[in-house]
């Protein structure tokens, strides 16, 4: 198979056709995984579980196996889901989050049905998708795990102010200091960038303007689609027209950038002959 002379958009497209077949093909292993089950084929072979079965007899990973199984679970329940896995608008670890969620409500049919139409076609981060459904069920969020090292200093200091602010909750301290520090920072007027718009580099000030305009995020959007980036890392400032065609370094000519999209944007300047 070489694909090095595909065109993009017919490369595009063969993927996009494979993902279908791909999401047909899911949906069959978890009819057949659903037909062993009910014949109990497993306990014929020596295994304990459909578990241990997918994971020794069928060499998937345990991950994989609990994803699959739990996509089961929901399916045996809803039976609605099948053809929407069929289509492709219902991903693997959306069905898994579907059967923890509507598990650990005690949802009934009619709501597992619901919880269905509310995440199918939910192309966002999974975090996003089981937030969508806490909510739909009114259950407590997820509750995080902070483990950190600090240094002596930091820890009496810590205890300082617990007692200070007469708080025995560790997680109730931080959340009043770090609502604190939101407040006193949306309070802070706007600062003046005061910066020589010739000089290259966006310094400090001009550099977290920026990054507030962008809202942390890459500002780069897709020509052909209009989709933007959103990259949360590595971000950099970037001149819309190029320092070297006289751009200059304000807060008008410049964007923030991931560093994949910077580099992207420099090499096709730099094949333009710029
Ligand atoms: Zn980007």
């Amino acid at each position: 198979m070489n694909l090095k002379n595909l065109k993009n958009e017919v490369l595009l497209q063969n993927t996009k056709n494979l993902i279908k077949e791909e999401n047909r093909i899911l949906a069959k292993v978890l009819a057949h995984f659903q037909e062993i089950e009910s014949r109990k084929l497993y306990l014929e072979l020596g295994y304990g579980g459909l578990f241990s079965f997918a994971v020794k007899e069928l060499g998937y990973s345990e991950a994989a196996a609990q994803r699959r199984i739990e996509a089961l679970r929901f399916l045996k329940k809803t039976p609605e889901a099948l053809p929407i896995v069929e289509k492709g608008n219902l991903n693997l670890s959306n069905l898994s989050l579907l059967e923890r969620i509507t598990k650990e409500a005690q949802a009934t049919h009619a709501q597992n049905v619901e919880a269905l139409n509310l995440i199918q076609a939910e192309t966002t981060s999974a975090a996003k998708a089981e937030n969508k459904l806490r909510e739909f069920f009114k259950l407590e969020n997820k509750k995080r795990v902070i483990s950190m090292e600090v240094d002596e200093e930091t820890y009496q200091l810590w205890l300082q102010t617990k007692a200070k602010m007469g708080e025995a909750k560790d997680a109730v301290v931080l959340k009043k200091l770090c609502q604190s520090r939101q407040q006193s920072e949306s309070k802070k007027t706007q600062p003046k960038v005061r910066q020589a718009p010739t000089a290259r580099i966006a310094g400090v000030v001009l550099r977290r303007e920026l990054l507030k305009e962008a809202g942390h995020r890459c500002q780069y959007v897709s020509p052909i689609n209009a989709r933007r980036c959103e990259n949360q890392h590595f971000l950099q400032c970037d001149h819309k027209v190029p320092y070297c065609l006289g751009g200059e370094t304000t807060q008008q000519n410049m964007r923030v950038l991931c560093q994949q999209h910077n580099q992207m944007v420099y090499q096709n300047l730099k094949s333009i002959n710029l």
